[in-house]
């Protein structure tokens, strides 16, 4: 299989994580057969030193004309100060508007070496594997109005038919590529947004016989996920919740290093990156996590090129090099062995 792939290293650990990323999709090409075409593009912090914008347009036209992109982190203290417009963060919301990417998908799974660092017991959280859905382009951070005037303040919740139709749709499609089971997350006994969005996950399940639904109301997922996670296969919500809910969800295991992200589109085209930002305070020290940059690169492989065997080649290969005991200053592992970003990625390519 012949794949384009556009990279954007962006600032901070971004470009060092992104290197180590490169050399593992380069290492599964091998294996595997394939051909994966490698374009760096400028984005966020960098593109606005070099081109005056967070996403310069030839960065655009290199997302348009590839398969995938992969994304490292964007920001840092330098533009902290800049103006609005001329923000790191603009490139990405910019680059997931221009590329039409509504859902956003964050993985949580249980790392069995990691768990003892973990905030809850073991028996909570050693089976846990949960995929969370957010939708990301409606909702209540988007609607209008939204302001303030005299003592009143105003944000306004909306969404429209189409746009809960095609996150449902995602959360089912991948509900049934997974363990075949769906959690909508809702506050329908409230809001009329969700009344709907209810109605449309209700209308929308009999296409996927194979998906078991259920419904949970926000406040009690927000229990559930820290009573029972292993209950959860795929969970689909709406904007705010999803942001809330993945965060809380980020914290059951492991740690920032680790975590994975995807936005994608209804045909399967999506953006790869790491959960974590760009970690100014240890840029350019060799030390960085590299293993959540890895993994959002077997979500690219699984999502958006279909390629299963290969995704969890990467998968394995990671697992297997904390198992035995190899990991990076951020991860705590007992009697294991502290190696910097490049001695990680050697690690993990030996497995594949
Ligand atoms: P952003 O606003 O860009 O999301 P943030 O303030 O949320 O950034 P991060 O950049 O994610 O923060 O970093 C938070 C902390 O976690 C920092 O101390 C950072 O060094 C550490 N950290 C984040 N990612 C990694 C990683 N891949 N490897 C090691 N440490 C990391
Ligand atoms: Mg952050």
């Amino acid at each position: 299989m012949k794949k384009r792939i556009a990279l954007l290293p962006g600032d901070g650990i971004g470009p060092e994580v992104m290197a180590g990323c490169q050399k593992v999709l380069e290492a599964i090409a091998e294996r595997f057969n394939h051909e994966f075409l490698f374009e760096e593009g400028k984005i966020g912090g960098g593109a606005i030193d070099a081109e005056g914008t967070p996403l310069p347009e030839q960065t655009v036209a290199l997302c348009e004309k590839s398969d995938a992109i992969l994304l490292g982190a964007v920001g840092g203290p330098k533009w902290d100060d800049a103006p609005s417009h001329l923000r790191p963060e603009k490139g990405l919301l910019g680059i997931r508007k221009k590329m039409g990417l509504f859902a956003n998908l964050r993985p949580v799974s249980t790392v069995k070496s990691l768990i003892p660092a973990s905030p809850l017991k073991e028996e909570v959280v050693s089976n846990v594997d949960l995929l969370i859905v957010r939708e990301l382009t409606g909702g209540i951070y988007f609607g209008q109005p939204s302001g303030r005037e005299g003592d009143k303040v105003v944000d306004t919740l909306e969404y429209t038919k189409q746009e809960i139709e095609r996150i449902v749709r995602k959360g089912f499609e991948l509900a049934s590529v997974r363990r075949g089971k769906l959690t909508s997350v809702d506050k329908a006994n409230v809001l009329e947004s969700s009344k709907v969005w209810r109605e449309t996950v209700n209308r929308i399940a009999p296409e996927f016989p194979d998906v078991e639904v259920e419904h949970q109301l926000v406040d009690s997922a927000a229990m559930q996920l820290i009573r029972y996670p292993e209950q959860f296969d795929v969970i689909v919500t709406e904007n705010l919740f999803g942001d809330i809910l993945s965060d809380e969800a980020s914290m059951l295991t492991g740690s920032l290093g680790m975590l994975p992200s995807a936005s994608l589109r209804s045909d399967g085209f999506g953006m790869y990156e790491p959960v974590h930002g760009s970690a100014p305070d240890i840029a350019g020290k060799g030390i960085a996590n590299p293993l959540a940059m890895i993994m959002s690169a077997a979500m690219m492989l699984r999502y958006t090129f279909n390629l299963f065997e290969e995704a969890q080649a990467i998968e394995v290969a990671v697992q297997h090099t904390l198992e035995e005991g190899y990991h990076t200053k951020d991860l705590v592992i007992e009697n294991g062995q502290e190696l910097g970003t490049e001695g990680i990625i050697e690690k993990v390519i030996e497995q594949i």
